[in-house]
């Protein structure tokens, strides 16, 4: 049996255990740091995460993985793809000429190779930030530009801007550079690269209307350049990865990639083309037949992918199996993962390479710190510095089967994956049997919108365009003050309460005062919606500092399903009903939906998503009925990560779809016709999943509108929506305080797609962000709003209104 299988990795986290980059980047914005400073801290990270890789013996240790703000940017950079708004230079940018002056290049501490003519334009480090921010300490501001979702993960990347007729050329060496430190340090490194036509494709275009793969042809010399540059470097490997080849491909886009990497070639280097977070599917054979050395697969999430792939392969190409999860926490079930890899080698012998399955980009960094989980839940997880290990150990199973350190992990492995298997943490009877006996009625309201509107309307006495809020009201220092000094022990358990109570009575008042018609409490005692409900449920775990980046310097701290989920106690019925005590006016329960709750947190992998939602469902169901119980007759279930579910694969959507719906409609159908269950969501390209929103069945959907021009106005052009919606009519996102004018113009458009009496008035989302004297002022103008179409629609007939404003 071979002895010569490789090891690596496909990108480390870059932002430190202790989140040091982002503190070095937000202080270098504040100006508190210089950019020697911060270019310190990044060269220390680099290090210490190279180090950590090599201590592992990892065999090659990715570079190109650290990045100021996103990888996808620095890659704009380096192929020159900066819009002109950004740069150092903005206005002189049309007449600068390649130069070979390196002045403006940043600080090197190591020798300036070949590569280095190539460098420099005006193109600097507060450039990337003010492509990202839209401002930098230095330069003027100017709009940002857009950032998205990489994937279905919760990364933002920043989406390159595309303009007919633009060029591209080497003009940011970090990349280059990086790697030359890394070599340069004694490490074994493995550039990665974003491929062009991923790069491509995951931009927009921008300006006079053209098709961005049309620049496919301009784009390769620079790619070639940097190519030949990080051959220059000395490193013999360079992985360029080609994630959109697990998403259904335009043809044209699919049949590009044999001529692109026909044109990729480089004498001295051999490539790694890297997919994941799939399975390559209908691109299968485009992958393995192109002319490059290696290719990696996901076999996390595609497992089944990877025999095909081997019988398909020429000979003499590598595989890099991606066995260990780096999307999620989950220590590898080594044992299992060996299995796979026994067949692979049998096939491949020493052209076997093991890896993660992507980037550990998505995963926390380094579990050891954990001092607060119960020690059997710590050992089933694995973070960024255990997953390189269990690569490392993987090998040392596969070449060395009687290594004692390799045995010892292997035994460790195998007693946690026992102890998942049959913990009772993990295993609740009760939740189970409940899941067993769900019965298709409980995702059934008992009436159809139709009559619950007309019980609910009878209850609820609101006037026409009823005006109502998202939840959250400001989130005061001294709110938050009050939530850590509880947290720390520093005032106990009566003094929180009655914090508590003060500010959802000056918060009703606020409301009362601004004569809005469906109240809320305001949210005082939640720090992020749904860690607030993760920690009052039984299955959930909490980190100290399982930090994964979401962008730029902005790090989330996703809560761990570990187990089934259920609620000892109600989590929001004491707030709600004491908010309810000061008002006539009816004031909303607040939920988080399952589908939110499930998205925004680590899940298990011992089940199905669907299995996990529908238990978070459940729980969630019995708050409801709490809630009703308690005499709340509004209870809002928000939904925002609904969309996010969605799966990468067109054929996956309607089961997916299926699924989600279903789990919100058992958390929200445990009420009485007259009880009314609002969502709201806080995204507007909805246009593909209109019909599953509409399915959710909620008698009221507030949703985002302000910031996309009525993109969603249109999506009601083609479907008739069949409830109640608010269609957001301000932008809480800004401080700006809009106009009266503007938020009736926005509802009279609605009112063209939507029957006016199912209008709603509210702003786009939730209010926590902003300060009192801002929200006061915007929802005075919001009600003013609501006000005067109440008085247009009273001269007429409610019901004609529709007409009139058309
Ligand atoms: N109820 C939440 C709030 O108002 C909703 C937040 C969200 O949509 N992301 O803050
Ligand atoms: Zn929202």
């Amino acid at each position: 049996m071979s002895q010569n299988i490789t090891t690596h990795n496909l990108g480390f986290p870059r932002i430190g255990g202790d989140r040091e980059l982002k503190k070095a980047q937000e202080a270098y914005w504040r100006g508190e740091i210089d950019q020697a400073q911060l270019e310190q801290t990044g060269r220390e990270l680099r290090k210490a995460h190279w180090q950590l890789q090599a201590d592992a013996g990892l065999d090659l240790i990715p570079t190109g993985d650290f990045a100021w703000y996103d990888q996808v940017l620095t890659l704009s950079a380096t192929l020159g793809n900066i819009p002109a708004r950004h740069r150092k230079t903005a206005a002189a940018a049309k007449g600068h000429s390649h130069h070979d002056d390196l002045a403006c290049c940043p600080q090197r501490d190591y020798p300036v190779r070949e590569f280095a003519t190539t460098a420099c334009t005006d193109i600097d480090l507060d450039t990337l930030f003010r492509v990202a921010r839209g401002r930098a300490p230095t330069g003027n501001a100017t709009t940002a530009s857009d950032m998205t979702k990489w994937f279905d993960t919760n990364y933002h990347y920043l989406v390159p801007e595309f303009h007919l007729g633009q060029t591209f050329q080497l003009s940011w060496t970090q990349i280059i550079d990086e790697t030359a430190e890394a070599i340069a340090l004694g490490y074994k490194v493995k550039p990665v690269i974003l491929g062009p036509l991923s790069y491509l494709y995951l931009g927009k275009e921008k300006g006079t209307e053209f098709d961005r793969f049309d620049l496919l042809e301009k784009l390769l010399p620079a790619y070639q350049q940097l190519l030949t540059a990080l051959a220059a470097t000395g490193a013999s490997w360079v992985q360029i990865d080609e994630p959109i080849l697990v998403l259904d491909l335009p043809a044209k886009w699919q049949r590009a990639f044999e001529s692109v990497y026909n044109r990729l070639q480089h004498p001295k280097l051999k490539l790694l083309l890297a997919t994941y977070f799939g399975a390559l599917g209908d691109n299968l054979s485009t992958a393995v037949n192109l002319p490059v050395a290696g290719l990696h697969i996901d076999a996390v999430r595609a497992p089944e992918q990877l025999i095909s792939v081997i019988d398909r392969l020429p000979a003499h190409k590598i595989v890099s199996v991606g066995v260990v999860d780096g999307r999620n926490i989950w220590r590898n079930d080594l044992e299992k993962s060996l299995a796979v890899l026994k067949q692979a080698q049998e096939r491949l012998g020493d052209r076997l390479w093991i890896a993660p399955s992507c980037s550990l980009l998505h995963s926390p960094v380094n579990l050891e710190r954990e001092e607060k989980l119960p020690q059997d839940i710590k050992s089933w997880f694995a973070f960024a510095k255990q997953k390189v290990q269990e690569v490392v150990t993987l090998k040392t199973l596969l070449t060395r089967p009687f290594d004692a350190i390799a045995q010892e992990a292997l035994a460790a492995s195998n007693a946690a994956a026992q102890a998942r298997l049959s913990s009772s943490k993990i295993h609740n009877p009760e939740v189970q049997t409940r899941l067993k006996a769900i019965k298709p009625e409980q995702a059934q309201r008992q009436s159809v919108f139709a009559e619950r509107i007309v019980k609910q309307q009878a209850l609820l006495q609101l006037p026409a365009f009823p005006t109502t809020t998202i939840g959250s009201f400001p989130q005061t220092d001294y709110i938050r003050q009050t939530r850590s000094e509880f947290k720390q022990g520093k005032i106990n358990a009566v003094e929180y309460d009655n914090r508590i109570r003060q500010e959802i009575a000056d918060c009703i008042a606020k409301q009362e005062q601004l004569d809005i018609d469906v109240l809320v409490h305001g949210e005082a005692e939640r720090n992020d919606m749904v860690e607030y409900f993760g920690e009052q449920l039984n299955g959930y775990a909490f980190t100290q500092f399982g930090w994964v980046q979401s962008y730029g310097s902005r790090c989330v701290k996703p809560p761990i399903i570990f187990g089934d989920v259920s609620r000892p106690t109600p989590m929001t019925v004491s707030w709600a009903r004491y908010a309810q005590s000061l008002s006539k006016k009816p004031v909303k329960g607040m939920l988080t939906g399952p589908i939110t709750m499930l998205f925004w947190s680590f899940v298990r992998d011992d089940q199905p998503r669907a299995t996990t939602a529908l238990q978070i469902a459940l729980a969630l169901r019995d708050e409801v009925v709490d809630l009703e119980t308690a005499g709340i007759q509004v209870i809002q279930i928000d939904e925002p990560a609904i969309r996010e579910g969605l799966p990468l694969r067109e054929k996956d959507r309607k089961d997916y779809l299926a699924w989600a719906v279903n789990a919100f409609r058992i958390a929200a159908s445990g009420v009485q016709d007259e009880t009314q269950i609002h969502t709201h969501m806080c995204y507007s390209e909805f246009n593909d999943i209109i019909q599953a929103i509409a399915d959710l069945d909620a008698d009221v959907i507030t949703i985002e509108t302000s910031r996309s021009d009525g993109e969603l106005l249109q999506a009601f052009e083609q479907f008739h929506y069949p409830n109640d919606i608010g269609p957001g009519v301000y932008d809480i996102h800004s401080p700006n305080i809009p106009e009266v004018n503007t938020m009736v113009n926005l509802l009279k458009r609605a009112a063209r797609e939507i029957p006016a009496e199912r209008l709603w008035v509210n702003p786009d989302c939730g209010l926590k962000t902003r300060r009192w004297p801002e929200t006061e002022a915007a929802l005075a103008r919001m009600v003013a709003a609501a006000k005067v179409l109440r008085s247009e629609a009273n001269r007429s007939n409610v019901l004609d209104l529709e007409q009139e404003l058309a």
